[in-house]
């Protein structure tokens, strides 16, 4: 352990500190309990609670424990805030990232495919909006996927040879009117 190494005078300390520290609060939280156990039961029926007093008792031992313990643990907290466990991290980080980043690469470039043939993102490309739907269709579809309408200029003007939307009630280019 790097612990003895780093703080050779202290882990003797730092070791019975963890050891009373929960175990004062183990004991305390048993008094606290049992006190509550008897209270309770003296409400049944049983007489007065006689062990009401072990609920103040273990209050304080509960805390102390907890504290005594919190101590032990603050040297390791420090020295992890300070860094000393930074280096190994990094590594298993990049390690991570490393592995991931092509897959979360070709994920990001799928879904961006599949948002755009689905129409999801506007102004793209791929794109175009369903004339009677408004919706965005894949260019290269033949019918609308959400209203079967027919994707494509397919009417062509009869006065200028101008191919209008299928749906078309006047020429985009000469303004004819279809009967
Ligand atoms: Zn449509
Ligand atoms: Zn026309």
């Amino acid at each position: 352990m790097d612990e003895e190494r780093i703080n050779p005078g202290h882990s003797g300390t730092r070791i019975v500190l963890r050891t009373i520290g929960p175990l004062i609060a183990l004991v305390g939280l048993g008094l606290m309990v049992f006190g509550l156990v008897d209270f309770f039961r003296a409400f049944g029926g049983s007489g007065p609670p006689r062990y009401f007093w072990c609920i103040f008792l273990g209050m304080p031992l509960l805390a102390v424990g907890g504290i005594l313990t919190k101590l032990a643990y603050l040297g390791k907290i420090f020295r992890y805030m300070a860094g000393e466990t930074a280096p190994p991290m990094k590594d298993t980080f990049n390690y991570m990232a490393e592995g991931t980043r092509e897959g979360v690469k070709s994920m990001a470039s799928a879904l961006g495919q599949g948002l755009r043939e689905g129409g999801f993102v506007a102004g793209s490309q791929t794109t175009v909006r369903c004339h009677k739907c408004n919706a965005l269709v894949a260019e290269t579809a033949k019918f609308c996927r959400w209203c079967g309408q027919a994707m494509g200029k397919s009417k062509p003007c009869p006065q200028c040879a101008e191919v209008n939307d299928p749906d078309a009630k006047f020429c985009d280019n000469c303004g004819y009117k279809y009967g």
